[in-house]
């Protein structure tokens, strides 16, 4: 069975970036996702439509496929007293934010002072060039639901809000 729209498909994964250091990765088969349905980045599901289970492939990921370019206006100076007055900020500390549009975002704390921390909006891995080792462990049929919510469930059934 080869990889192509409303399958589910289990994979090993390495990330490195340029340096071959290792940002994150998934040995285990515990990693499942919905194909087509944008749950993994553009670049590596473009890459893993038409792959079968036991194949593996080296596939690098420009961030305009991965996680997008780095955006400087996503880096803002917010007032010290958004904060909880008691809380240590130190760069590298995430927090959820609301973006002026609405949508909800993890800003990473980038510097502070007494009256401002400052906060990147920008996705860690953006601007990024993504370098994946993947490895099919198994390609599936979705089910209905798993189609109609756009992503899968585990073998338990469903299991979220
Ligand atoms: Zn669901």
């Amino acid at each position: 069975m080869q990889i192509e729209q409303h399958k589910v498909v289990t994979l090993n994964y390495t990330l490195k970036d340029d340096e071959g250091n290792v940002i994150d990765q998934s040995q285990d088969g515990s990693f499942a996702y919905l194909h087509g349905m944008n749950n993994i980045v553009p670049g590596l599901e473009k890459a893993l439509s038409g792959m079968a289970a036991g194949q593996t492939r080296a596939v690098s990921v420009p961030p305009e496929e991965g996680y997008g370019a780095r955006d400087d206006s996503r880096v803002q100076a917010v007032p010290r007293d958004m904060f909880p007055a008691d809380s240590r900020i130190e760069p590298g500390m995430q927090f959820h934010a609301e973006s002026s549009e609405g949508q909800s975002l993890v800003v990473t704390v980038v510097g502070s002072d007494s009256d401002t921390v400052t906060v990147d909006g920008n996705h860690p891995l953006s601007g990024m060039q993504l370098h994946f080792d993947v490895k099919v462990v198994d390609v599936r049929d979705a089910t209905r639901e798993e189609i109609d919510h756009g992503h899968v469930h585990g073998p338990e059934g469903h299991h979220h809000d």
